[in-house]
C-alpha cells in the first residue's frame, strides 16, 4: 500500500490492512511470516513542518525462525505499535549540514512522492524482534561434541569450555 503525500495534502489517511505471508519480503532475515500480518494505522501531512509525515499503527503478526541455539523452530507472536516521523529527503540535499541531535535520530527519511507502508511494516517487525532469537530463554542448546539436541537428551559428553582451539580458528576466520 502506497502512502501519498498528494493524498494526505488533502486529508489524514486511514489504513486497515491484512498482508498474507510473502506480501512483506523478508527474504534474507532467516524468518518466516507465520500469519497473516494485520495493521490498523494512520499516515498524516504535520502542519507547517515542510513535508514531514507522521505515520502512527499497532500490527500484529507471528514469526517464526530457527533458534540461534538448538536450532529447532522457534515463534514470535508480535503485538505492538509504532509513531514514526518522516522528513522528505530533500531537506538534506539542500542543508550543508545536519545537526543530529538526541530527538532527531527518530525521524527518518522519504523519497518521491510517499512510502510504501510495507517498507515501514518489514522495518518495524525487524525492530520488534529480540536481538537473540531462542526458543526459549532457558534452551540449553545442541551439544558441540554430539550434536544433539540438549533440551530433547541430556547427553553423557564432556564440555571443555577451557578449549582454545576455536577461538583461534574464529579469529583466523576474521
Ligand atoms: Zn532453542
Ligand atoms: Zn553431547
Amino acid at each position: 500500500m502506497f502512502l501519498s503525500i498528494k493524498e494526505m495534502e488533502l486529508r489524514k489517511i486511514r489504513f486497515d490492512e491484512t498482508f498474507q505471508p510473502g506480501q512483506i519480503d523478508f527474504t534474507g532475515e532467516d524468518l518466516t511470516q507465520a500469519s497473516p500480518l494485520r495493521v490498523i494505522g494512520s499516515a498524516e501531512l504535520l502542519a507547517n513542518l515542510e513535508g514531514e509525515i507522521r505515520i502512527q499503527g499497532k500490527y500484529t503478526v507471528e514469526l517464526t525462525a530457527a533458534c540461534d541455539r538448538c536450532l529447532v523452530l522457534a515463534r514470535f507472536p508480535l503485538d505492538t505499535g509504532f509513531d514514526l516521523f518522516y522528513r522528505p529527503m530533500a531537506d538534506i540535499a539542500h542543508e550543508e549540514e545536519i545537526e543530529i541531535d538526541e530527538a532527531e535520530t527518530e525521524i527518518g527519511f522519504y523519497e518521491g512522492g510517499g512510502m510504501e507502508l510495507e517498507d515501514i511494516l518489514r522495518e518495524q517487525v525487524l525492530l520488534a524482534l529480540p536481538m537473540q532469537r531462542v526458543c526459549s530463554e532457558v534452551c540449553k542448546g545442541i551439544c558441540p561434541v554430539c550434536g544433539k539436541n540438549r533440551n530433547d537428551i541430556e547427553c553423557e559428553c564432556k564440555i571443555e569450555t577451557t578449549d582454545d582451539r576455536w577461538g583461534a580458528l574464529r579469529k583466523l576466520e576474521l
